[in-house]
C-alpha cells in the first residue's frame, strides 16, 4: 500500500474507519485512531489534549477525537492545500447513523463524493446504508491504482453506477476488472 497524496491515504483510512463502526457499533477513542494509524505504518510525532499530528514523508495529518466525532485532516507536506483532504466521522442523529465521509479543502473542482457515497451505518442494526466504494492504493508499471475488494465491487455493480471515478468523479474506461480514469489519471483494480 503507498500513501503519497492525502487521498491515497483518505480512502483506506475512511474504509478501516468504517469496518471499526460496524464492528464496535461506536467512534474509535484516541487509543484506537493512534492503533489504526499504526496500521498504515504511521507514528505520531506530537500529542496534545484531544488532537495527535502525525508525519510522513508526504503527508502532515492532524487528528482530533471530539466528543461525538472524529475529524483527520490530511495535508501534503508542500503545504499544496488544494490537495489536502479532510476525513469526518460522525453521528448523524436525524438518519440514526453513524456517517464517515471525505471532504475535500478545495471542493470547486469536485463534483460528487469522493469513494462515490460517504459510509452510512445504521446505528441501530450496524448495516451499511450506503454504497461507498473505497479500497487502497498499489503502484506498479502502468502507475497508481485504486484497489478494491471483490466484495466492495459486487455491491457497486448491484446498486451503483460503475462508470463513475470513486476518486474524482470523472468517467471510467473499464477493461475486464481493470479501469483507468482519463480525468484524474488514476488506475482501478478488482482484487479477489
Ligand atoms: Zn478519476
Amino acid at each position: 500500500m503507498i500513501t503519497y497524496d492525502p487521498i491515497t491515504l483518505a480512502m483506506p483510512l475512511s474504509k478501516v474507519i468504517g469496518e471499526f463502526i460496524l464492528e464496535n457499533g461506536r467512534l474509535p477513542e484516541g487509543d484506537e485512531l493512534k492503533g489504526i494509524m499504526r496500521r498504515f505504518g504511521i507514528e505520531e510525532s506530537c500529542l496534545d489534549r484531544g488532537m495527535m499530528v502525525y508525519r510522513t514523508k508526504f503527508l502532515v495529518i492532524l487528528v482530533f477525537r471530539g466528543r461525538e466525532n472524529v475529524v483527520i485532516d490530511i495535508i501534503p507536506s508542500t503545504g499544496e492545500l488544494s490537495d489536502a483532504l479532510e476525513v469526518i466521522a460522525y453521528k448523524d442523529k436525524k438518519l440514526g447513523a453513524v456517517v464517515v465521509e471525505i471532504v475535500p479543502a478545495n471542493d470547486l473542482e469536485y463534483e460528487g463524493n469522493i469513494g462515490i457515497e460517504p459510509i452510512i451505518i445504521d446505528e441501530r442494526t450496524l448495516e451499511l446504508e450506503s454504497n461507498p466504494v473505497l479500497g487502497h492504493f498499489e503502484e506498479d508499471e502502468n502507475g497508481i491504482s485504486l484497489v478494491i475488494d471483490r466484495k466492495t465491487y459486487e455491491r457497486w455493480k448491484s446498486r451503483g453506477d460503475v462508470q463513475t471515478c470513486p476518486i474524482c468523479g470523472g468517467e471510467l474506461a473499464w477493461e475486464g476488472e481493470k479501469a483507468y480514469c482519463w480525468d484524474c489519471g488514476y488506475g482501478l483494480r478488482v482484487k479477489g
